[in-house]
């Protein structure tokens, strides 16, 4: 098949591990003869340098012509003021909003040879196997903020949802918990919010509970927030569709990527009502690592897979690609931040090296 892909790597170690990336997909394109075009746009810092802002308008149309999107990572140091009237990180959610991407899928999943670097026990991994459908475009994140000044030291920001952008969510992430059912097993959505304190949350959660009684078949529950977190340590094997707001799902699946052992483990893919979406590690430009050339770029090459599935419907090439990751994973690969006091540690170069040669 032919394929335009439009490659964002952004900021920091976003274009290292974007780098490999784009090599695991190229190693599929010959392996499964398929054509796949990528085009580099500018997005985060670097855009800003070069044109002042950090969504430039030839970027967003690269991006509504493409089939799919594969983004790196946006943030700075030199940018770092959060008052500051232009941010790397405005340049993604203008993005995501204007793409109409309101859902993030991020999946953890525990491999067997990496259990021993997760900071929890062993035989409380085993089996973990869960994804979580963060609400993207809206609640604390976009409504109306007051910021303090030195005259008047109150701010606030404001959580919002109304029942369609709930409703829509719901919707996605039931069918997604149907499909892993008939995959794995799991069948269970597990709806996460404040209801005892929030408005907003219960407006969730009876939306959400109307949606649940149109699909009878999937287990459902609610959790509040604060008990979702202890959970999601003391039994993360009871847990398969994890659905929640914007602000939660940001704090749970960086939480939950500790399970996977490295936020350099965790892709995600945020998608809309079609096929097309954008796909991403979960972790940021890593300031403390860039330039170093010893990123994780597992979280990316995984992401890419979620491309290949979702937005072109290659799911035997996906798969062939996870597979890759697990076998580079079993041959002891390993980058610094999975490798443990008594392995050596390759490159982010190296990491994509094996996962292309495991794939051919
Ligand atoms: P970060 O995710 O960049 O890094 C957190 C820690 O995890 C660091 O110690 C880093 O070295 C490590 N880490 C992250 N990815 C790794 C990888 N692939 N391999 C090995 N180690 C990895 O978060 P931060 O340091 O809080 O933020 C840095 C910048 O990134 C900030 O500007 C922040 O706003 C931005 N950020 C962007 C995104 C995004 O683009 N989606 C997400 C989160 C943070």
């Amino acid at each position: 098949m032919k394929a335009t892909i439009a490659t964002l790597p952004g900021d920091g170690i976003g274009v290292e591990v974007v780098a490999e990336g784009v090599k695991v997909l190229q190693a599929v394109a010959e392996k499964y003869d398929h054509r796949f075009t990528f085009e580099h746009h500018l997005i985060g810092a670097c855009a800003i340098d070069a044109t002042g802002t950090s969504l430039p308008d030839e970027t967003l149309a690269a991006c509504q012509q493409a089939d799919a999107v594969l983004f790196g990572a946006v943030g700075d140091p030199r940018y770092d003021d959060p008052t500051a009237p232009v941010r790397p990180e405005h340049g993604l959610m203008a993005l995501r909003k204007a793409l109409e991407l309101y859902a993030n899928l991020r999946p953890v999943h525990v491999y067997p040879a990496l259990m021993a670097v997760s900071p929890l026990r062993a035989e409380l991994l085993e089996g973990v196997n869960l994804v979580v459908v963060r609400e993207l475009t809206g609640g604390i994140y976009f409504g109306q903020r007051q910021e303090a000044t030195e005259q008047n030291l109150t701010a606030h920001d404001t959580m919002v949802y109304d029942a369609s952008e709930v409703r829509r969510i719901a919707h996605l992430a039931f069918k997604l918990a149907r499909q892993r059912g008939r995959a794995s097993g799991g069948n269970k959505v597990t709806s996460v919010d404040k209801a005892n304190i929030l408005a907003s949350s219960r407006l969730w959660r009876r939306i959400v509970t109307e949606v649940a009684t149109g699909y009878p078949d999937v287990t459902f529950e609610t959790l509040l927030v604060d008990a979702a977190t202890m959970h999601l340590l003391r039994r993360p094997r009871d847990f398969d569709v994890i659905l929640t707001t914007n602000l939660f799902g940001d704090i749970l699946s960086d939480e939950a990527s500790m399970l996977a052992g490295s936020m350099g483990m965790l892709p995600s893919a945020s998608l809309g009502a079609g096929a097309f979406g954008l796909y991403e590690p979960i972790h940021g430009s890593g300031y403390d690592i860039s330039g170093k050339g010893i990123a994780n770029p597992l979280a990316t090459i995984l992401s890419a897979a979620m491309l290949l599935r979702h937005s072109l419907g290659l799911g035997e090439e996906a798969k062939a690609v996870e597979q890759a990751v697990e076998a580079a994973l079993d041959q002891g690969y390993r980058t610094a931040d999975i490798a443990g006091p008594t392995t050596t540690a390759v490159s982010t170069e190296q990491m994509g090296n094996a996962v292309a040669t495991a794939l051919s």
